[in-house]
């Protein structure tokens, strides 16, 4: 196969529409001993196939000689002729040489589909890195960066398990035990109809039973306990404890991931898998931005009131499974929460447009 420089392949159109109305297409059966070319395919079996679309016509095919398939390649041989074949009519027609020039064409697809992003990334390359710059200059992730240094020094004790809840988005759960009356109710009742038992039995028989220690003790009058789990409702503003996912920290990431990415005249030999290794590091580190972004931002939802109000029952009632004097704790519930001034809410995170096609992009590949 005439090998295609990636220029010549990113502008290349392999797919045929309307395969049967190739100027010149040939319709006599190919000569098996002239090696051929793949140069296209045509892919037109409609959606739902022959079940939903009765009356879809299939394309013809140069071995069958008539019209079987939906899909094919388009074939071009030594003396310059045009044919179209059916997906599995190539090999029965040509053999293993077939299914040689058939691989070389789908890694031919293949950069080209790969070729297609790197030049979409480039395309958008430097109003990203402008996007990523403006991101260590918005204030606002220094502002909440101040606020989890704040939090910690005031309740690093209380930081340290929120930290815990938002690594797995926990939720809020205070957990306490509660007299089970139901189940004192049953105790007393089985312990009456023992002592109905008993007493319907002659006096003989009580003698005997009591000396044998099988008469009725008294009924036992201290309470059942019963675990309670109440649901304080799931942590907001994990962003302020999740520092591993820091947004200058992802924006940095991007940039690195975005360093090879120049223009495809500059790409030369580099391998396939390379190229899917970058534009995969590109799409993971682009991800996990936008989730930093949405969940930082969010980090003054912390301070809503009903939430610090949840937060604090939840630390109360979490301390009796733990160790039972904490003075970090007093300070907590002292209201040293309360005396730090809230983030000022943000309803809405930063989305920035470049990395908002980067990241459709990825989605689509
Ligand atoms: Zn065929």
């Amino acid at each position: 196969m005439r090998p295609i420089s990636d220029e010549e392949l990113l502008s290349r159109q392999f797919r045929y529409e309307d395969p049967e109305s190739i100027p010149g297409l040939c319709r006599d059966r190919p000569d098996q001993n002239l090696d051929p070319e793949i140069v296209g395919f045509y892919e037109v079996r409609p959606f739902g196939g022959r079940a939903a679309n009765p009356d879809a016509p299939y394309v013809w095919c140069c071995h069958c000689q008539k019209p079987t398939h939906w899909g094919g390649r388009v074939l071009k041989d030594k003396t310059d002729s045009t044919y179209i074949i059916g997906a599995d009519c190539g090999r029965k027609h040509y053999g293993d040489k077939f299914v040689v020039i058939d691989r070389a064409f789908n890694d031919q697809l293949a950069r080209q589909k790969l070729l297609v992003r790197w030049s979409d990334a480039h395309a958008i390359r430097d109003q990203l890195l402008a996007e990523i710059k403006q991101v260590f200059s918005d204030p606002t992730w220094a502002e909440i960066e101040k606020k989890r240094a704040e939090l910690k020094r005031v309740a690093p004790d209380v930081v340290y398990r929120l930290k815990a809840l938002a690594n797995r988005a926990g939720s809020l759960i205070v957990r306490d035990q509660v007299r089970d009356l139901a189940a004192e109710e049953q105790r007393r009742q089985s312990h009456d109809r023992a002592v109905a038992v008993f007493k319907a039995l002659s006096k003989w028989e009580q003698r005997e039973r009591r000396r044998d220690g099988l008469a009725p003790a008294d009924l036992d009058e201290t309470p059942i306990l019963k675990d309670r789990e109440q649901n304080l409702g799931p942590l907001r503003g994990l962003g302020l404890f999740l520092e591993d996912r820091d947004v200058r920290a992802e924006a940095i990431k991007l940039r690195d991931a975005m360093g090879p990415i120049g223009t495809i005249s500059k790409l030369g030999a580099v391998r396939n898998a390379e190229i899917t290794r970058t534009l995969r590091r590109i799409t993971d580190a682009a991800t996990a931005l936008r989730s930093a972004f949405v969940e930082t931002a969010a980090s003054w939802r912390f301070f809503e009131p009903d939430h610090t109000e949840a937060v604090e029952r939840w630390y109360a009632g979490s301390r009796h499974s733990t160790i039972a004097i904490d003075p970090l704790s007093t300070v907590y519930r002292a209201g040293a929460l309360a005396r730090i001034v809230p983030l000022p809410p943000r309803p809405t995170y930063f989305d920035p447009p470049a990395l908002k096609t980067l990241l459709a992009d990825g989605q689509t590949a």
